[in-house]
């Protein structure tokens, strides 16, 4: 496995590889590797035969008052567990590497990133799809893997490299959770043992929603399914509610109050503060 910090090096990387006939894959995070993004390496090796992760905390994709300085870092185990699961570049580019000039080029995706953490964290989505621009541009992969973790982050990206002609597949990844349901998060870190203990809620909530739907014979109404999921997580001790939506699952369009719900056809979205650290979580209904 190599590790390179350089842009152009990884230019001329990827471009061996690609004369060498192989197809490159490409996982994109922001470090303090788990399993979730193990998940995703496994994946990309399924279809393709040399695998680059970066590691990359863009500071581009927070907030003023979001944690970007204190995001977890951890460049040996990353490594290490990169080594194990077979990755063949670690790409780990500074900050001046990535935006050599400053920043006064973004890449927008204007419908899907409305509402949501597009909301919640204004300009997250602009960062996010600058930095995965250029990390296309300079990997050139032929697939890149992205986790449902990131429900809307991963329809908004779709977007982007269908409306940018990107000649790159986007596959998406399974949510990868804890024993007890907790979705896999690298801010999970953040969390006061009774704050992690209280923060099972957010997969119980979407597990019980899940249930209504696939009791209610005919179908159950959306402003039903929202009310059980707003009052359960409002009881739960030290949870802040950020946002719970009910959307139609791969489009996102919103859906209407009244709107019948049948299994399969929407997906809960959550975001949750615990104090300062805010989870997300979602599943298709
Ligand atoms: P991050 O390092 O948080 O920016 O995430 C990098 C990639 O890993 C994104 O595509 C995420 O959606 C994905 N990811 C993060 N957590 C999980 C998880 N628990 N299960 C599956 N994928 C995940």
């Amino acid at each position: 496995m190599q590790e390179l910090r350089d842009v152009e090096a990884v230019r001329r990387w990827c471009d061996e590889a690609r004369r060498a006939g192989r197809r490159v894959g490409f996982v994109p995070t922001m470090g303090y590797l788990h399993e979730g993004h193990l998940s995703l390496l496994r994946l990309a090796r399924q279809h393709a035969e040399s695998i680059v992760v970066s590691i990359f905390v863009n500071p581009t994709q927070f907030g003023p008052q979001e944690d970007l300085s204190r995001y977890p870092r951890d460049a040996e185990g990353d490594a290490a567990k990169c080594r194990e699961a077979g990755v063949d570049l670690i790409f780990s580019p500074s900050v001046e590497a990535m935006y050599p000039a400053g920043a006064q080029t973004f890449v927008e995706v204007q419908h899907l990133s409305q509402g949501m953490c597009g909301e919640r964290r204004p300009g997250h989505f602009r960062g996010v799809c600058t930095v995965v621009e250029k990390l296309l541009n300079v990997v050139g992969p032929c697939v890149a893997v992205f986790g449902e973790k990131d429900y809307q982050q991963l329809q908004v990206l779709r977007r982007l490299v269908t409306d940018l002609l990107q000649p790159v597949e986007i596959i998406a990844g399974p949510l990868v959770r804890e024993p007890d349901g907790l979705a896999m998060s690298s801010r999970n870190a953040y969390l006061e043992p009774n704050q992690r203990r209280a923060a099972v809620a957010l997969h119980q909530t979407l597990c019980a929603a899940r249930e209504r739907v696939a009791e209610a014979g005919g179908g159950a109404l959306a402003r039903d399914v929202l009310a059980l999921s707003r009052g359960r997580l409002e009881k739960v001790e030290g949870a802040r509610v950020d946002y719970v939506e009910l959307r139609q699952g791969g489009s996102l369009d919103p859906l209407a109050e009244e709107a019948t719900i049948r299994p399969g056809e929407a997906v809960l979205l959550l975001a949750v503060f615990f104090g300062s650290t805010r989870l997300i979580d979602n599943l298709m209904l």
